[in-house]
């Protein structure tokens, strides 16, 4: 279990995990587990190109040329997206693209407008 964090308060290297939060045996000093360096890597934010966080209704760019499965359509790189929504997946991004219509983008291939 060494990849638990070391105390805060007192720095000790036996703090251990309750289930709940960490919890330091020497001073009793007890904190929050989403705390830190976790809290920063939380993997269900859905995160662009630049490793910024996603929300549902931002407004994308696209920094790829991106096929639409299905078609001949090419969805082109800078074309703006509107209003995002966020869905679990393989294709992180439901939207809808002018001229386009309802499609699902990879949020690794856009970036926040
Ligand atoms: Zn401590």
């Amino acid at each position: 279990m060494s990849d638990l964090p070391n105390c805060p308060a007192c720095a000790s290297e036996f703090s251990y995990d309750d289930g709940l939060q960490y919890v330091c045996p020497e001073c009793g000093y007890e904190w929050s587990r989403v705390a830190g360096e976790e809290g920063e890597d939380d993997l269900s934010s859905v995160r662009d190109a630049n490793g910024n966080i996603l929300i549902d209704g931002d407004s994308v760019t696209v920094i790829k040329d991106l096929k639409v499965k299905g078609s001949s359509l090419i969805v082109k790189v800078g074309t703006k997206v509107k209003n995002i929504r966020l869905v679990d997946g393989d294709h992180d991004i439901d939207c809808k693209i002018d001229g386009i219509g309802p499609m699902k983008l990879k949020s690794e291939f856009v970036k926040k407008a």
